[in-house]
């Protein structure tokens, strides 16, 4: 938001020289034309990112719908500014479920973009922002036990890689990683999130 705020005092500056050119005998000179020409790349600078990260929102949270079987839900990537007034600064992510809101704390929106941008490029930690996503959405879904949740995420996110973009096999493997190397020290680790056990969910397309 601040720096949209930047980006749209500076678009202001541009338009009061274009106005104050039009008043001046002189007219639009080489040095109104440098000035407003800086003040455009300042501008245009300072809205990339934030507009950069709203596409990426709205991206998430239509594809967070489907996966939430058309429930309604809303990504947001947390700021700096953001986290300050955030009360569960504790947690990488959280869902709420009778709002629809997604929160990904700082960095892991960014780490999502660049888990989506080379999936196959990336350490287990930047794709684990992947689960994160599918572990909100589980919850934006109806499940609020945070083990039966992790392990709904760990059957249904190389459907949400999918929808994301990301090729359903190299999803699929990834996940499979997961659940083999990293989920059994995850604080939400169940035993019975495993096949034929009381979490499996028997979905056609398992990862197991
Ligand atoms: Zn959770």
């Amino acid at each position: 938001m601040l720096l949209l705020l930047i980006a749209a005092f500076f678009i202001f500056l541009i338009l009061r020289e274009i106005n104050n050119t039009q008043k001046s005998i002189d007219g639009f000179d080489f040095s109104s034309k440098t000035y407003c020409a800086i003040c455009l790349l300042i501008a245009v600078a300072a809205a990339w990112s934030p507009i950069k990260t709203l596409r990426f929102e709205s991206f998430l949270s239509s594809r967070a719908s489907l996966l939430a079987e058309g429930k309604a839900a809303n990504v947001h990537c947390n700021t700096a500014f953001d986290a300050m007034f955030d009360n569960r600064i504790n947690v990488i992510g959280h869902a709420n479920p009778e709002t629809g809101d997604i929160v990904f704390q700082i960095s892991w929106c960014e780490r999502l973009m660049e888990y989506l941008d080379q999936p196959t490029q990336v350490d287990s930690r930047t794709r684990y922002s992947l689960m994160l996503f599918t572990h909100e959405v589980m919850h934006i879904r109806g499940e609020l036990n945070e083990q039966r949740t992790e392990c709904q995420a760990i059957q249904r996110n190389h459907f949400a890689g999918e929808l994301l973009g990301v090729p359903r096999s190299v999803a699929r493997k990834h996940t499979l990683e997961y659940f083999h190397n990293e989920y059994p020290n995850h604080p939400y680790f169940s035993v019975d999130c495993a096949p034929q056990k009381a979490y499996d969910e028997m979905l056609s397309d398992s990862i197991w």
